[in-house]
């Protein structure tokens, strides 16, 4: 999993990295005995047993009966999917969505309704009216919460939670941590979403056995995720990953942010639409593309196989290899996943970005460019894995055998 904190196993004592790393052999190989658990743990038989007693105790772990393979019988203990849930939140520019997830993560329920926009104090009164339906919906109850986790398409700024800009949803120094945490009367992390996306990638997705990669949104706007070395990077102030402001053409078309040319006025929704438009000035059959939802009318031209259309992905994905290269050329990636609107003609997208990339990275052009597998839930769930680990003190072994452990 990947850390999203600056704690390392140094921090923690033996005795929790003894009981996270019991707790997760249960996760993964129960119903299981002490006897075994000692085996794949290395530790000794009576601290296993101690560890047992206190994640009985705590309702972590239950024992589901004996086992006798010829010798003498062994009880038997698994882990307790209802023993703790966890609640996570999106924020998008179209819905805004809350899901809960039982104690192994797994999604239970999830609700959503529309987002005003502009009004970040109507979007957290909304989110405390669905969280009792979520709750009922999923048959948890509320006391069983233990950790909470919000995303949003915006900038937030670490340590103090504020969402400094979200310009899309119409946000501007919003305090969203603390406005949440005391609305819902709990602790509400936040975090951007190609953040959270890129955390739900590696734990369920392309990236799932990497540690170092890049989760790309390319939407209404263009951000990654960073992960170096299994953990988040999220520089001084956490607004690491703006990837959409690099400026790739000087005279290029005006930007959001007030400069011109930036990588995201040639790869996203908004870019798509003003080529659609182009295209359809020069081609009245292709007029339908210019309306409003045109990301999809001219995904589904692309798909039916209008060279326009395929024309307007490959270009955008050829844009967006500019982008992809200076990461590339900065952070020597294993992989790189790309999620949002624009993957609604993956292949075509992705062929553009595979053109494009030989003539901007000086090594590294054949690194896999991918499109998220999780799609639109890359957001949520990122959130509910995060409300997770900032709640439960966990260690895994990642796949080179180093112990890594994520913390609060
Ligand atoms: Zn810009």
């Amino acid at each position: 999993m990947v850390r999203a904190n600056d704690k390392t196993a140094n921090n923690r004592t033996p005795r929790e990295l003894n009981r996270s790393l019991v707790l997760d052999l249960v996760q993964e190989h129960g119903p299981i005995s002490r006897t075994n658990l000692a085996r794949l743990s290395g530790l000794t038989k009576p601290t296993v047993s101690a560890i047992i007693e206190e994640l009985l105790d705590s309702g972590s772990v239950r024992d589901v009966g004996t086992e006798s393979r010829g010798g003498r019988p062994a009880r038997l203990l698994e882990f307790n999917d209802d023993s703790a849930a966890f609640l996570g939140i999106e924020i998008g520019v179209e819905q805004t969505a809350v899901a809960v997830a039982d104690a192994r993560g797994r999604l239970r329920a999830r609700l959503e309704q529309p987002t005003v926009l502009r009004d970040p104090h109507r979007t957290v009164r909304d989110i405390v009216e669905l969280l009792p339906k979520v709750l009922q919906l999923s048959g948890v109850p509320r006391k069983r919460l233990r950790g909470a986790c919000a995303v949003l398409p915006g900038l937030i700024e670490r340590p103090s939670g504020v969402c400094v800009l979200a310009p899309n949803l119409g946000w501007e120094r919003f305090p969203v941590r603390a406005e949440l945490s005391r609305a819902l009367r709990m602790q509400v992390p936040v975090y951007n979403l190609p953040q959270a996306a890129a955390v739900a990638e590696g734990e369920l997705g392309a990236a799932r056995g990497h540690a170092s990669y890049v989760w790309i949104y390319v939407g209404l706007g263009v951000g990654a995720g960073l992960v170096a070395d299994g953990r988040l990077f999220f520089g001084m102030q956490g607004y690491s990953g703006e990837i959409g402001h690099c400026r790739v053409a000087d005279d290029g078309p005006p930007c959001g942010c007030g400069r011109r040319g930036c990588l995201e006025t040639f790869a996203s929704v908004m870019a798509l639409r003003r080529a659609a438009e182009a295209a359809s000035a020069r081609s009245p059959q292709l007029a339908a593309l210019a309306r409003p939802h045109a990301v999809s009318a001219v995904a589904s031209a692309a798909l039916a196989g209008d060279e326009s259309a395929r024309a307007i992905f490959h270009d955008a994905g050829a844009q967006l290899a500019r982008g992809i290269a200076v990461l590339l050329n900065l952070l020597n990636p294993q992989l790189i996943v790309l999620g949002g609107e624009l993957l609604a003609a993956p292949d075509i997208l992705l062929a553009g970005v595979r053109d494009g990339l030989p003539r901007h990275a000086v090594r590294g052009a054949d690194v896999p460019v991918v499109a998220s597998p999780l799609g639109s839930e890359a957001g949520v769930l990122g959130a509910l894995l995060l409300a997770r680990e900032g709640a439960v003190r966990s260690l895994r072994l990642v796949p080179d055998g180093v112990l890594q452990d994520i913390a609060p």
